[in-house]
Parts: structure tokens; C-alpha cells; sequence
């Protein structure tokens, strides 16, 4: 059985790892989800939160749960200037989806891109282990997205991706992004691990041959199955 629980917030997942007594939960959605994400938190007796990276829809809830929970807040901290300001500002996008999503995601401003204030405790960075947290795997950098965008990668055979790719209209390397170049290689460096299960910020999981069926080809789009 594999380690990880998708847990749908809305229009974001939320993931919980468990391994043996250990619970890590990976991001904390917005306000809507928060006492569903405290009560899975208590029950698992979850005391780390990882964040993938610093978008408000990621990570609108950490301070609400540390308060209620005692965990410690780990993410890569190069997205902490991030979480003063949800980070929409600093986004490109790419194609007709990338526009939408932009403006969906500029539009979000007031309340719902608000991040209450808290101070991350753990930087994680690219190969480190996860044991320290009572996890088999481990982290994975996956910058473009954000430049701290980070990912979770397990003994078995699970990778959480963040938002490095979405499956929202297709399974691909996400539609705004800070650094475009920096995201393609985060495709690739997913693509190169082979057969593991894909678990995005956004839709549902896939198996990893999947996602690069709509990577870009000679210029045009290579068709979906
Ligand atoms: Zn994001």
C-alpha cells in the first residue's frame, strides 16, 4: 500500500504521508479546509507540515494549524518573501490556460491570497532525507513554478510534485511559473525518475509516463492518448 492520502481541499490537494507512527501533512489549502486539515493533523498526530512552495493556495493555513498543533513548518526558503505577498505578482504564464489561471490567480487578491504571518522552522533543500520526519524518501527540487518549488519523492514509489506540474486541463508542466527554463528541467528531472505515481498541487494523481504525452514536440503539441 502506498504511503501517501490524497486529501482535495477544494480546488487544491492537500497530502498526508504516514509511515509507520510518522504523519508528515504536505501543504494546508486555504481557510475553507482548515479545521478538516486540524483534524486530520490530530488524528494522525502529524507534527511536521511541509510546503511545496510559498503560494497562498499552499499554504494559507500553517499558522492557523502551528497555533492549534505545535507542528514545525518546513519548505525550501527561498519562497519565504513568498508568503508576504501569495506570490501572484511574480508570475508568467504560458498559452490560454497559463492567461486564465493568471488572472484567476491575480483576481484571488483581498482574503483568499492572504497569508497569515508565520515563520517557517526547517529549510528543505534538494536531496535531503527525509528520515529525520520518519520518512523513506526524499526532497526533491523542483524549481520553475516558484524558485523554491519543492517535491517529495518515496520508497514507494510516490512523488508529490507541488505545482512543478498540474493536472488541471492536461497532465503538464504548470501553466505560470516564475522561470520558465527552470520549469521544463523540473519536467525533465520528473520524467527521469521513471515509474513512480504522480501527486500534483492540482487534479488528480497519474502514473509518471503519462504527464509527458503533452510536453511540447517540435514546436507543436504532441496529441493526448
Ligand atoms: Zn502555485
Amino acid at each position: 500500500m502506498g504511503a501517501v492520502e490524497r486529501i482535495p481541499c477544494g480546488f487544491v490537494n492537500c497530502y498526508l504521508i504516514r509511515n509507520g507512527d510518522a504523519a508528515v501533512l504536505v501543504d494546508v489549502g486555504l481557510a475553507s479546509s482548515r479545521d478538516k486539515l486540524l483534524n486530520i493533523m490530530k488524528e494522525n498526530r502529524v507534527k511536521t507540515v511541509f510546503l511545496t512552495h510559498g503560494h497562498s493556495d499552499h499554504t494559507q493555513n500553517a499558522a492557523y494549524l502551528v497555533e492549534h498543533t505545535g507542528a514545525k513548518v518546513a519548505m525550501n526558503f527561498l519562497d519565504v518573501p513568498l508568503l508576504a505577498t501569495g506570490g501572484a505578482a511574480d508570475l508568467q504564464s504560458r498559452g490560454v490556460s497559463g492567461r486564465l489561471l493568471r488572472g484567476a490567480t491575480s483576481m484571488m487578491g483581498g482574503q483568499r491570497s492572504e497569508i497569515p504571518s508565520f515563520t517557517p522552522d526547517i529549510d528543505l533543500r534538494d536531496g535531503m532525507s527525509l528520515e529525520p520526519f520518519g520518512l523513506d524518501g526524499t526532497v526533491i527540487g523542483l524549481p520553475g513554478h516558484t524558485k523554491g518549488s519543492i517535491g517529495f519523492l518515496l520508497r514507494t514509489g510516490e512523488l508529490i510534485v507541488g505545482d512543478a506540474l498540474m493536472n488541471m486541463f492536461l497532465p503538464e508542466p504548470a501553466y505560470i511559473f516564475e522561470d520558465e527554463s527552470l520549469l521544463w528541467e523540473s519536467a525533465r528531472r520528473i520524467k527521469a525518475l521513471g515509474d513512480v505515481q504522480v501527486f500534483f498541487g492540482h487534479g488528480k494523481p497519474l502514473a509518471n509516463a503519462k504527464w509527458h504525452l503533452a510536453e511540447k514536440k517540435n514546436g507543436s503539441r504532441e496529441e493526448k492518448e
